[in-house]
């Protein structure tokens, strides 16, 4: 067996090896997959499957969450809410339904609409929330009856690989198996015959290969991809009461979450209050390894992005822009970067218009509501957007306008089980959680008895 390195962010350290699968392993899987996939014909199975796979999960939080602390970067205690909220989003799904409709009963005929398992679903996930997101695909999937082969990120498989392990356990064989390796492993998988669906989470460039990879075979697919969120501040905003929400917005997981703060806009007469606000909460926060005692955030996860964030930074002070806090890495070793308050900067500027994925948040002032919606708005993303106001109405009014699949008000990022999320234009294409979720891993089949 081959495996490859796995890399401790807090050190730049190999750490770890992971199995790496090959073609043929991957083979053998599908096929175990395939021949599995009769096994939720009846609902109640499925049901109860997903309820043992959440208690099974949340039994092995000890053991998951400092494996998922260390490979990811990401604070122990973050770690151990993300594998809680993993198994709340196993026991939703097993709260879904998927009812028969009938549609038609008269004297012509019966008809009745029921939905069905698609068969084999590729899962491919990313590396800043790795079990999380393999359970909203997980959750569904299964409800849905279908069988599920889910790959993680090479930079976070370790996790992955012991929540497919913690799962497969209370599932018949085949069900579930998680396998482990590079993109190319990806590759194999979406283009792979025995697959009936594709779900996910990733960049854009993925994200247009896989639809790609899934044209031939007309595969189903649901695309998570990037974000570029704007926060849109009002000018009946009361600055000192939103400041740490908007912090936390921007730097949750160290800003590495598709659906976080990446740009924020606010009225030239709020700006520089706005800017002090959050440059002295993004001095406090506390960051360090994942197992120093009381840190909030971590190293970004792996060396590619912490160059990439680093290259946005340098590209941003190289046009102008004045870092208020931070702008440069930490000293010491690691893939640490100081959290980053930028001023001076506009549309036109990369980090402005790229998803920078990481702990350095713009700010720029507006003059007019109609103005800023059209700024938040001129771009190729369109994941999620928040407006932030005292005037409730008026700001969902402003909300209304965002060109995005989820708008925030007075908030941004509470996801919940029952909240479809999904993005427009490059940021996706479906959705994933609620009913709306559920039905993307099954099929409609219209059933119609004619009355003779
Ligand atoms: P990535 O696209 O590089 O990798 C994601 C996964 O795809 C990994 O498992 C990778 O091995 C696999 N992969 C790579 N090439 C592939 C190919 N050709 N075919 C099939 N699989 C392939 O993304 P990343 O760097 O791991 O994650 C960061 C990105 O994910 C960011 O853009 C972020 O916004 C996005 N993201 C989106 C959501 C969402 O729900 N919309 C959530 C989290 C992250």
């Amino acid at each position: 067996m081959t495996t490859f390195d796995v890399v401790d962010p807090s050190t730049g350290e190999v750490f770890a090896q992971a199995s790496d699968c090959s073609a043929q392993r991957l083979d053998d899987v599908m096929a175990a997959a395939h021949a599995a996939r009769d096994w939720g014909e009846d609902d109640a199975v499925r049901v109860a499957a997903l309820v043992a796979a959440a208690d099974a999960v949340l039994a092995a939080q000890d053991e998951l969450a400092p494996l998922l602390a260390r490979e990811q970067g990401k604070p122990l205690k973050a770690a151990a809410f993300e594998v809680a909220e993993t198994a709340r989003w196993l026991g939703a799904s097993a709260e879904l339904g998927l009812p028969r409709e009938v549609v038609q009963d008269d004297e012509r005929g019966y008809a009745e609409v029921v939905r069905r398992p698609l068969g084999v679903v590729a899962a491919i996930t990313p590396w800043n929330f790795p079990l999380l997101l393999a359970g909203w695909k997980l959750g569904p999937a299964l409800r849905a009856g279908n069988t599920v082969v889910l790959k993680p990120s090479p930079f976070t498989p370790l996790s992955t690989v012991r929540l497919g392990e913690v799962i497969e356990r209370v599932l018949p064989p085949g069900v579930v198996t998680v396998v482990s390796g590079g993109d190319e492993l990806g590759a194999w998988m979406t283009a792979h015959p025995l697959v009936r669906k594709i779900s996910f989470t990733g960049s854009v460039a993925t994200g247009k290969r896989i639809a790609a990879a899934a044209a031939p075979d007309l595969k189903r697919h649901t695309l998570e991809l990037g974000g570029n969120d704007a926060a849109i501040v009002l000018d009946d905003a009361d600055v000192g009461a939103l400041a740490r929400d908007l912090f936390w917005g921007a730097f949750i997981n160290n800003g590495q979450i598709c659906a976080g703060i990446k740009r924020v806009y606010v009225p030239e007469s709020l700006h520089d209050e706005l800017v002090d606000a959050l440059a002295e909460r993004a001095k406090a926060v506390r960051v360090g390894a994942w197992d120093e005692p009381r840190v909030q955030l971590g190293p970004i996860n792996n060396r590619p992005q912490f160059e990439r964030v680093r290259g946005l930074v340098d590209d941003a002070l190289a046009h102008g822009a004045t870092a208020v806090t931070g702008g440069a890495p930490l000293d010491r070793p690691g893939y640490f970067f100081a959290p980053t308050i930028l001023t001076g900067v506009a549309e036109g500027v990369r980090i402005v218009d790229e998803e920078q994925f990481g702990p350095a948040l713009p700010v720029m002032p507006y003059r007019t509501v109609d103005e800023v919606v059209d700024r938040a708005n001129v771009t190729s993303f369109g994941l999620s957007g928040s407006v932030w106001g005292t005037d409730t109405d008026r700001a969902s009014d402003v909300a209304s306008r965002i060109d995005s699949g989820v708008v925030f008000v007075n908030d941004h990022l509470t996801l919940e089980p029952h909240l479809p999320f999904g993005g427009v234009k490059w940021s996706g294409v479906g959705v994933e959680n609620g009913h709306w979720g559920l039905e993307e891993f099954s099929s409609l089949q219209a059933r119609y008895r004619a009355r003779r």
